[in-house]
């Protein structure tokens, strides 16, 4: 008879863990998953997906107005909220559907509730215990709320997905991917927005040409923003308008606060460290190259390890994980790389380093940029740059990175970031021939670096 209920049991019915589960099921291993919400996870539930529909309804506003140029009378177009959220809830409802099918295609047993490890090889769901050789936890992150007097009158992403009607004014708290990305669907749904955000810029950490970029942009396009300030304290009026006061002294008056200041690992109340299972200072299970924890029955992936947290990262993770384990072919996750993407207006993708990055690695780097208009924008006469560079490493002529702002900017970079990861050279892309019209061809038509910083200040 077998030693424990479950070869495997997978906490969290998210990408990674949705992953790991149908992919050790396939092995031949007996596989049982818990998810406390909604099988799908962030990604699917109330991220990735939710997040770039409301991209695609925000930006219809701006579609139609470049249509003018085109010959196009488009009468006054109205948009409708709850007709977006509903048709979003069904498609939603549709994924989450999918996932469970092809968990129970899988032959992976589902147990809805929250699972809780009573030992290393025992969970308990809804009062039931369980035990398995090896367990995964997949719990992902939430949305960190901070503690100012008034933060309950505040939203985060979460509730944005399902509010009942469009606020007329919007402050988004934070600088980072959900902020940007928000803050643009607010936008051009019609909503007037604010950011905040803590530092001189938005997005630290991208290259500085891609920062200066979106932010260009998103300021075109009637985007406030507050910078080197924070939320102080926030009061809701009788009439359910909020006084958001920033620590810089000002005020805002709006409908709606956002935070988006980062999320946090789910760890807590599952049980771990009385597993055995060590967790960071952030909360993040700790997890070695295979993803394995200290305890090492216990393997994580995903968000709740806080290494890159990207929905394809954790899928990924997920993998060298099942092959890691179940068919004795261990692999280490390989992080190196990985391409991104910010679905702000317009849209950022990046792939390996950017040029502060480079000067601080590589000897010399050469960089090669373009800002330009894009020839839809000819006809539309729409005020918007798209901006493309690569970083190159002069001495081996790789390509050390790839940066695009502008319309197409993920499904263009997708392409590049094989051919980086392959280890591409400048002569290389030079070598390859460019589609015509496109944006796309410019990576591949960059002829001259622009002048290095020192060279510049001679000029
Ligand atoms: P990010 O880590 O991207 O950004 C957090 C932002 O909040 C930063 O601007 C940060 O400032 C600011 N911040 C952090 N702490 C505080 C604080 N105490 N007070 C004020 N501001 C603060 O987090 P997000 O929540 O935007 O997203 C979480 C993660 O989810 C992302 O990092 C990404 O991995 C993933 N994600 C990916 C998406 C995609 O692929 N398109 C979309 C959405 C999320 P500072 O920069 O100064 O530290």
């Amino acid at each position: 008879m077998a030693k424990y209920d479950y070869d495997l049991f997978v906490i969290g019915a998210g990408s990674g863990g949705v992953r790991g589960a149908r992919m050790a099921a396939a092995t031949g291993a007996r596989v049982g998953i818990a998810e406390a919400f909604r099988y799908g996870g962030t990604c699917v539930i109330r991220g990735c997906i939710p997040k770039k529909l409301l991209v695609y309804a925000s930006h219809f506003h701006e579609d139609f107005e470049d249509a003018a140029g085109f010959g196009w009378q488009v009468p006054e177009a109205r948009f409708d909220w709850p007709t977006l959220i509903a048709n979003k809830d069904r498609e939603i409802a549709r994924l989450e559907g999918v996932y469970r099918r092809l968990l129970d295609g899988a032959g992976v047993e589902m147990h809805d509730g929250r699972a809780v490890l009573v030992d290393p090889h025992t969970v308990e769901v809804g009062g039931r215990r369980m035990t398995a050789g090896i367990i995964l936890i997949a719990t992902g992150g939430q949305p960190f709320i901070p503690d100012h007097p008034g933060i309950e009158h505040a939203i985060t992403s979460n509730e944005a997905f399902h509010l009942s009607a469009l606020p007329r004014r919007v402050a988004v708290a934070g600088g980072g991917y959900i902020a940007v990305e928000f803050a643009g669907i607010f936008n051009g749904l019609g909503s007037e927005v604010t950011q905040v955000y803590r530092g001189p810029r938005v997005l630290r950490g991208f290259d500085e040409d891609v920062r200066a970029t979106v932010d260009a942009e998103m300021v075109k396009k009637g985007i406030a923003f507050k910078y080197n300030t924070v939320i102080d304290h926030v009061a809701k009026r009788p009439d359910g308008a909020l006084d958001v006061a920033l620590t810089d002294g000002s005020a805002l008056e709006v409908d709606c606060l956002m935070l988006a200041i980062g999320r946090r690992p789910s760890t807590k109340g599952l049980g771990l460290e009385e597993a055995g299972v060590e967790l960071g200072e952030n909360g993040a299970v700790k997890v070695d190259a295979y993803s394995r924890t200290s305890q090492e029955n216990v393997y994580a992936v995903g968000d709740v390890t806080d290494r890159i947290n990207l929905t394809p990262v954790a899928l990924a993770e997920a993998m060298a994980f099942v092959d890691t384990v179940f068919k004795g072919q261990p692999r280490a996750m390989d992080h190196d790389c990985v391409a991104s993407a910010v679905f702000c207006q317009p849209p950022v993708a990046v792939v390996g380093l950017t040029e502060a990055e480079a000067r601080e690695r590589a000897e010399r780097v050469e960089i090669y940029r373009s800002s330009f208009r894009p020839l839809k924008h000819t006809l539309s006469g729409r005020d918007e740059k798209a901006m493309m560079k690569l970083v190159v490493d002069a001495k081996s002529r790789r390509i050390l990175g790839a940066h695009m702002v502008g319309p197409d900017a993920a499904e263009i970079i997708q392409g590049i970031a094989i051919a980086i990861k392959m280890g591409a050279t400048k002569e290389q892309f030079d070598a390859t021939v460019g589609i015509h019209p496109t944006a796309a061809e410019e990576f591949v038509t960059l002829r001259e670096p622009v002048p290095e910083p020192e060279q510049q200040a001679a000029e």
